[in-house]
C-alpha cells in the first residue's frame, strides 16, 4: 500500500499539470498552512497514566475557515492526517463551499478506552488546540472513531477558555446545535452521487447490485438508502468480516441484528460468511463502494474488482496504481473528493444554522445537499471536458484551479 502523502501528492500534481500551475504556486498549494503535533497524558480508569499523540494539519484557508475532522484510530499518523488534509482542501472547493481544509487526529483505539477515558483525551486534546482553531478559522467534525458525543466535548471545553461557541465543531448532537440530517449526510450523499452517475450513464439505482465496505456511519447509511431506492446490496463488511446474500440482504433486518447484538455482521442469519472485508472488494457486483480505510484498493488486488464502477465514500480508497489498473478494465471511478463530500457539506450547513442562529427543518437539509450536489458533480463534468481526462483529474483539477485562484487573487505581499 502506498504512502497516503505521496499518493494525495500524486493525484495533485497531475492534476496540475493539466492546469498548467505555476511551479511556485504548485509548491505553495501543495505545503501545508500549519502542522501541529501535541502530547496527550491522561490518567486511565485504573490510574495509571497514558500518553497519546494528536495532530491537526491545517493545510489551506485561502477560501475560508479550515474545515476537517478528528479521527481516532491506531494507524493516524503525521502524513496520513497531511494527506487528508489536503483532501479537504479539494473537497470543499469542488462543493463549493467557502471553506479550506484540515484535519486531525489521534493515534489510538478508541475500542480500548473506556468512554470516560475518551473523555478525558479529547479534553486534554481540546486543550492543547483551542488557540488554533475556532469558528473563523478550524472548525472539527467528526471522522472515523468520534462521533457526536466526541464534538460535544471538544465544545464543552472550548467554550472553558472562549465561551459558549456552538459553531466550534460541526457533526454535534442536535440538543446542541447540531443540525438535523448530519448524521446520514456523508452517507445520504454518497448515495446522490452514485445516483448521479448512474443516471449519466442511462441506469438507476433500482435494479442496480451492490458491495460496501465498511458498516460504520458511511457504510450503514449508504446500505440503508440505496436499499430503500430499490437497490441490491448484495455484500457488506465491517472489522468482523464479510456477508454476502445474492439476492440482495434485509438491510433493515441487518440493522436491527447489529443494534441488538452490538455490532458483528457475521453472526447475522441473512447472509453466508465470505471471507475476511477485503473479500468485498471482489464480490460480484455492478458498483463497489469502499467506506472504510484508506489505500483498500491497490496494486496488489484491484485486478480481481468486477464492478463496473467504484465510488470512494471513504477516503483515498484507491492508491494511484488501482486507478491505473481499474481504469484500464473500463471500471469508473467517483472520487472521494467528491463521492464523500455529503458530510461536509451539511457540516456547513450546520455552521450556517449556529451562525444566523435560526434552525432548518430536514427536508430543507436534504434538498440543499442534493443541490449542491447535483451542481458539483455537473462542475466536475464539464472539467472533465475541458481537460479531457477522467473523473477523478477533473475533480482535483476543479478543486486545485478554484483554490488557485483565490490564492492568487488575495496576492503574496507579506
Ligand atoms: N470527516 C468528514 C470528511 O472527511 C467530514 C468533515 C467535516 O464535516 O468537516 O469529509
Amino acid at each position: 500500500m502506498m504512502n497516503s502523502l505521496v499518493a494525495t501528492s500524486r493525484n495533485f500534481k497531475n492534476a496540475a499539470k493539466l492546469l498548467d500551475l505555476d511551479s511556485k504556486l504548485e509548491r505553495s498549494l501543495l505545503i501545508p498552512f500549519r502542522e501541529i503535533k501535541v502530547e496527550c497524558t491522561i490518567p486511565k480508569d485504573t490510574g495509571e497514566m497514558a500518553s497519546f499523540i494528536g495532530f491537526r494539519v491545517q493545510h489551506d484557508n485561502s477560501r475560508g475557515p479550515m474545515k476537517g475532522g478528528i479521527r481516532y484510530h491506531g494507524d493516524v499518523q503525521l502524513d496520513e492526517v497531511n494527506a487528508l488534509a489536503q483532501l479537504m482542501t479539494w473537497k470543499t472547493a469542488v462543493a463549493s463551499i467557502p471553506y479550506g481544509g484540515a484535519k486531525g487526529g489521534i493515534t489510538c483505539n478508541p475500542s480500548l478506552l473506556s468512554i470516560s477515558e475518551q473523555e478525558r483525551l479529547t479534553r486534554v486534546f481540546t486543550q492543547k488546540i483551542h488557540e488554533l482553531i475556532g469558528t473563523h478559522t478550524d472548525v472539527p467534525a467528526p471522522d472515523m472513531g468520534t462521533n457526536s458525543q466526541t464534538m460535544a466535548w471538544i465544545l464543552d471545553e472550548y467554550s472553558k477558555f472562549h465561551g459558549h461557541s456552538p459553531a466550534i465543531v460541526t457533526g454535534k448532537p442536535i440538543a446542541l446545535g447540531g443540525s438535523l440530517g448530519r448524521e446520514a449526510a456523508t452517507g445520504r450523499g454518497v448515495v446522490i452521487a452514485t445516483e448521479a452517475l448512474l443516471n449519466e450513464n442511462g441506469k438507476t439505482i433500482s435494479g442496480m447490485t451492490f458491495a460496501i465496505q465498511g458498516f460504520g456511519n458511511v457504510g450503514s447509511w449508504a446500505a440503508r438508502l440505496i436499499h430503500e431506492q430499490g437497490g441490491k446490496v448484495v455484500a457488506l463488511s465491517d472489522l468482523s468480516g464479510a456477508i454476502h446474500n445474492a439476492n440482495g440482504i434485509d438491510i433493515p433486518s441487518l440493522l436491527t441484528h447489529v443494534f441488538e447484538n452490538g455490532g458483528l455482521l457475521k453472526d447475522f442469519s441473512g447472509a453466508d460468511v465470505i471471507g475476511s472485508s477485503e473479500a468485498v472488494l471482489h464480490t460480484h457486483c455492478d458498483v463497489l463502494i469502499p467506506c472504510a480505510l484508506g489505500g483498500v484498493l491497490n496494486s496488489h488486488n484491484s485486478d480481481g474488482v468486477t464492478a463496473k464502477y467504484v465510488i470512494e465514500g471513504a477516503n483515498h480508497p484507491t492508491d494511484p496504481e488501482a486507478d491505473e489498473i481499474l481504469n484500464d478494465k473500463g471500471v469508473i471511478i467517483l472520487p472521494d473528493v467528491y463521492a464523500n463530500s455529503g458530510g461536509v457539506i451539511v457540516s456547513y450547513f450546520e455552521w450556517v444554522q449556529n451562525i444566523q442562529g435560526f434552525m432548518w427543518d430536514e427536508d430543507k437539509v436534504n434538498s440543499e445537499l442534493k443541490k449542491y450536489m447535483t451542481k458539483s458533480f455537473a462542475d466536475i463534468k464539464e472539467s472533465c471536458k475541458t481537460h479531457c481526462c477522467d473523473l477523478r483529474m477533473g475533480a482535483f483539477s476543479l478543486g486545485i484551479n478554484t483554490v488557485a485562484r483565490a490564492t492568487v487573487l488575495r496576492g503574496w505581499e507579506p
